[in-house]
């Protein structure tokens, strides 16, 4: 069992946004231990490679597990895996997702952008999070990579209304998921308020999870929260965007160093990209 310094989880992290912080996070002042993952074995594996040759120092702390957040086997497997090597984990980054540029674009979705959209952002993000929630430390923190698409102004006034409800309980933000998706492989959604992005509609549900539900499911000094990262260079954002991704961390590495008084202060928030408290 590997103890003393904290573990942390990043998911998708073989590339953009999620490598950029695995590489920071390796000279990081906490000087954590790091789980790479990726859902590709040979992508994850050539980039536990490259960081290694960058930081050939910090080679003890950087480690590989394939985690696919769509299939629950490999979440199963990463779990077993990770109370084996590890017993309990500190911070677990939520960043692997997905968008299609035809969505970004507004345009009508097939129903693969439907149910791949809402089945890696939402579904998938919050099945990785609970099935790995037994193995969080008493002061654990679950961070989201959400986006500024997922912001409540982008949804008509009665979505808006429903995932600003406080009292939202789980079952009724998924069976409204389920109805979302149902409406969007008709492409009927926009009729019924919802914004024309399956992208933005998987952010503002993932983000009314952690403002309503997540932070309530969380025991002792656990936290969560949710951010923007910012318009990065990445494969998502179709290579365009005003920062690379390594400006894209800002946010979650100010989550990650926050101490536990912070932490529960700003509990079940959403952060921009600067690491300010913004409004759903
Ligand atoms: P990216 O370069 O395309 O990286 C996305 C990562 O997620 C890849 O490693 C990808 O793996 C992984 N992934 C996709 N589906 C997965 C699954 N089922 N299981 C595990 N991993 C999976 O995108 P990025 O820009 O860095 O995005 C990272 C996060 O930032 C996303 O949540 C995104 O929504 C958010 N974000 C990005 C921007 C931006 O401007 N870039 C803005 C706002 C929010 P593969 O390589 O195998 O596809």
């Amino acid at each position: 069992m590997i103890k003393n310094q904290k573990v942390i989880i990043v998911t998708g992290a073989n590339k953009g946004i999620g490598f950029a912080l695995v590489d920071q996070l390796l000279t990081h002042p906490l000087n954590p231990k790091v789980i790479l993952t990726a859902r590709n074995q040979i992508y994850g594996e050539n980039a536990k490679k490259k960081l290694i040759e960058k930081h050939p120092s910090q080679k003890e702390k950087l480690y590989f597990h394939q985690l696919d957040i769509t299939d629950r086997k490999s979440i199963e497997n990463f779990s077993k895996w990770l109370e084996e090597n590890f017993g309990t984990f500190d911070i677990l980054v939520n960043n692997a997702g997905v968008a299609y540029q035809s969505d970004l674009a507004y345009k009508a979705p097939t129903e693969e952008i439907v149910r791949v959209t809402m089945g890696t952002n939402f579904y998938g993000t919050v099945e990785v999070t609970e099935y790995l929630l037994p193995l969080l430390a008493k002061d654990g923190k679950i961070i989201m990579v959400s986006s500024d698409n997922g912001e409540l102004h982008h949804q008509g006034r009665e979505v808006q209304k429903f995932l600003s409800n406080p009292n939202l309980t789980r079952e009724q933000l998924f069976a409204k998921a389920k109805e979302l998706e149902e409406l969007g492989i008709q492409n009927k959604h926009r009729n019924h308020g919802y914004c024309p992005a399956f992208y933005n509609n998987s952010k503002a549900f993932l983000n009314a999870y952690v403002r309503w539900i997540l932070v309530k499911m969380l025991k002792d000094d656990q936290t969560c929260f949710t951010l923007n990262p910012g318009w990065c260079v990445t494969d998502l954002s179709g290579h365009q965007g005003y920062k690379t991704a390594d400006e894209g961390t800002v946010s979650t590495l100010y989550l990650i160093g926050l101490d536990l008084k912070q932490s529960k202060e700003y509990n079940g928030k959403f952060f921009d990209e600067d690491g300010n408290v913004i409004s759903f």
